[in-house]
């Protein structure tokens, strides 16, 4: 059971995913740009994943009988100072796709939505992961600013990614 309200959160964080994606194959375009090709590469896969969180919340509203719908989706920032800037914007990013999933997750506790928090779970496990792979890539990139070694063996680093 799920309320019509706690429905159409489900369909604005579908929407929030398939805006993640566009972000960031934005920020994959503009390190394209710049020869980060590392970091282009793993802001690829990033979109990949983002696309398959969205249509876990399709295929969970559907399973709800819920309207899946698409909004529109704002264009993305095109162009970052820096690598730093990148995932700073990208960390920010995740930050409000977390309160959003809390936001949905404190509405589903108040209705006793009990398939939608057994849903969510995967998404707060989720959710732990990508902060706590963005916040180190950000400190990191605080202290090697300017260092076009460093910056360029980072941006290497992030091209094996899996
Ligand atoms: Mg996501």
């Amino acid at each position: 059971m799920a309320s019509k309200k706690l429905l159409k959160m489900l369909n604005t964080q579908y929407n929030f995913e398939l805006e993640s994606a566009y972000v960031y194959l934005a920020m994959a375009a503009d390190c394209t740009n710049k020869g980060l090709n590392g970091t282009a590469h793993w802001m690829k896969k990033q979109a990949t994943e983002e696309l398959e969180h969205a249509m876990k919340f399709y295929e969970f509203i559907a399973d709800m009988d819920g309207d899946i719908s698409q909004l529109a989706i704002p264009a993305p920032k095109n162009s970052y100072a820096s690598l730093l800037e990148v995932m700073e914007v990208a960390l920010a990013h995740e930050k409000k796709v977390t309160a959003g999933i809390y936001a949905i997750a404190k509405l589903a506790s108040e209705e006793g939505s009990f398939d939608t928090l057994e849903f969510l779970n995967w998404f707060f496990a989720e959710q732990r992961e990508e902060e706590n792979t963005l916040k180190p890539f950000v400190e990191r990139l605080k202290v090697i600013e300017g260092n076009k070694v460093e910056v360029f063996r980072f941006d290497a680093e992030l091209g094996r990614r899996a």
